[in-house]
């Protein structure tokens, strides 16, 4: 496709992560261009684990059918050590998500959906395109790029967002540091066909006495990604990054030396790697913003990596219609302020994993192989146990910072700053659904509510809808005084403000979003 002179958006990058934004860009009105220097989506698995949250967000694109018709749900991991099982750790969220599972869905087979999404847009996109050049002031960037004929031509945007993972060329080019490090120890990753008598509607983790190897089922007949840190150290990257493949003969050892009933048949794409633990010092400079892997990299541990980056991309792409349609530029100041925080609080957890998974001192042994199957099945005897392991796994613990006017909230389900989750109250839910990707008011007990003229005129001014839930439907989640309770709901979900007061929700969206304005777009 020939690339515009102009264009209000360019995404540079077309990962999964990039794809998303495009898409929900796309969704909300702003006219985007997509450019990657590769020349096809990739062919190996890479990320396969595609979380709950990740699965929300793609539903607001018409992409998580698409994942679910092809991919393999998980519905628990379970942990063993030397091959016995010794705790369960459900991944089950009914009742807090329209997507209570977790799904295995090779990276290849993310992106080649998300093209085809793509290719029944009007976003328009080239491979084959690298940037090489960026420029930008007050008013907009110019990029240069080289094109497929290797012309080198020029782009003007409002915005530049930097999607070309770990190695960014928008990061270089605006100067902003990725700080951290890399670990010591090296890991391998194997796609095998393998025999098992393990149930595959499970992922496993295995604890053995100097590793840890995780078993995942992937779509497919006898079809597994195992992952694990190597023994010996030979032949490694000496940098973080991926190194030389593993033979098959190698892989069968590494399993049969950690004890698991898995016998490999044959394997496909193999790697060792050493894993960084990065995060950029900011995820926006003026007019370029960064998502993904461009702005974090972490350990494997969790599958968080391109799960972190969709929920970037789904917290940037209101913002930024917003702004373009005019809301003051400070509304980016929260997107990094908000997803960075998230990159940090996601490097050190999964730090903390792989310290645990990987070290090899007796007493990291002894946390993985019985304190911590401990705690599993300590935690899991509880509904509430289980319910904060799904949001923790999933990634819908997430919780930003409320304003100072707002109400904290008092459960899980309706707090400021945290996800909307499912009340269970369909038709709340429902209307809620209906409303993905736009910004809604929530209000309960209408009939008891001393500001709801002035709520409704609030709503009429900014073109946004409200939705009724009874004070007596909202009192087992917002708590005992439910009645008059408003909440704004931000086009990702996350609830913005919760509290009584109209005028102080009024002066809180005025900071957040500007004054009521026409559409300029
Ligand atoms: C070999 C490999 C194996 C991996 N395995 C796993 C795994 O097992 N589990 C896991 O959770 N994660 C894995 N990851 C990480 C996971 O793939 C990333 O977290 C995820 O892809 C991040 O998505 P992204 O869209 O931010 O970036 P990427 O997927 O890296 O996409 C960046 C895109 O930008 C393009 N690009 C780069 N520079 C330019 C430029 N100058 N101009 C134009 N385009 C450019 C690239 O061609 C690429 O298509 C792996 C990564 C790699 C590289």
């Amino acid at each position: 496709m020939t690339i515009p002179s102009s264009t209000s958006v360019l995404i540079v990058g077309a990962g999964p992560v990039g794809l998303t934004l495009a898409l929900l860009l796309d969704r909300a009105g702003v006219e985007v261009t997509v450019v990657d220097r590769d020349s096809a989506p990739v062919e190996q698995s890479r990320a396969i684990w595609v979380h709950s949250r990740t699965l929300e967000i793609w539903d607001t694109i018409g992409m998580a059918p698409l994942a679910q018709a092809e991919g393999r749900e998980v519905t628990a991991i379970q942990m063993r050590t030397s091959g016995r099982a010794r705790a369960t750790l459900p991944y089950d969220g009914t009742g807090i998500s329209a997507f209570p599972h977790g799904l295995m869905l090779e990276q290849s087979r993310t992106q080649a959906l998300l093209l085809s999404l793509i290719a029944q847009t009007r976003i328009r996109f080239a491979w084959r395109t690298r940037l090489t050049d960026l420029t930008r002031d007050d008013a907009g960037c110019r990029a240069t790029i080289v094109t497929e004929d290797g012309a080198t031509r020029t782009v003007d945007a409002q915005y530049v967002i930097g999607a070309d993972g770990g190695s960014s060329t928008v990061r270089s080019l605006i100067g902003v540091r990725l700080e951290g490090g890399t670990y010591d120890s090296s890991f391998f990753l194997v796609d095998a066909i393998a025999t098992t008598d393990l149930d595959t509607s499970m992922s496993y983790l295995n604890f053995h006495e100097r590793s840890t190897v995780a078993v995942l089922p992937l779509p497919g007949d006898r079809h597994f990604r195992l992952i694990g840190n190597l023994l010996e150290q030979s032949g490694e990257p000496a940098e973080a990054g991926y190194g030389r493949a593993i033979t098959a003969e190698e892989a069968r050892r590494l399993i049969a030396a950690n004890a698991l009933p898995v016998t490999i048949e044959s394997i496909g794409w193999s790697s060792t790697y050493r894993s960084h633990h990065r995060v950029a010092e900011t995820f926006r400079s003026g007019r370029v913003l960064l998502v993904g892997d461009a702005g974090h990299l972490h350990s494997p541990a969790g599958g968080l990596g391109m799960n972190t980056g969709i929920a970037d991309a789904a917290n940037l792409a209101w913002k930024l219609a917003d702004v373009l349609d005019g809301a003051p530029e400070r509304l980016l100041d929260t997107y990094t302020a908000e997803r960075r925080a998230v990159a940090l609080q996601v490097v050190n957890t999964s730090d903390r994993l792989f310290v645990l998974q990987a070290d090899g001192r007796r007493r990291f042994a002894f946390m993985r192989r019985t304190v911590l199957p401990l705690i599993v099945r300590t935690v899991t005897r509880t509904r509430a146990g289980r319910g904060l392991a799904f949001r923790v796994l999933s990634g819908a613990f997430v919780r930003y910072p409320a304003p100072t006017s707002s109400e904290g909230g008092r459960t899980t389900a309706f707090r400021a700053g945290g996800l909307l989750h499912r009340t269970g109250i369909d038709a709340f839910d429902r209307a809620v659904d209906a409303h993905a990707g736009r910004h809604l008011l929530v209000r309960t007990g209408r009939g008891g509510h001393g500001g709801s003229n002035a709520l409704e005129a609030l709503a009429a001014d900014r073109g946004w809808d409200i939705v009724d839930l009874d004070a007596a439907d909202a009192r087992p989640f917002a708590g005992r005084n439910a009645e008059g309770l408003v909440a704004w709901v931000r086009p990702d979900r996350h609830v913005g403000w919760l509290g009584r007061d109209i005028r102080a929700l009024d002066g809180e969206l005025q900071n957040w979003l500007g004054a009521v304005r026409q559409p300029t777009r």
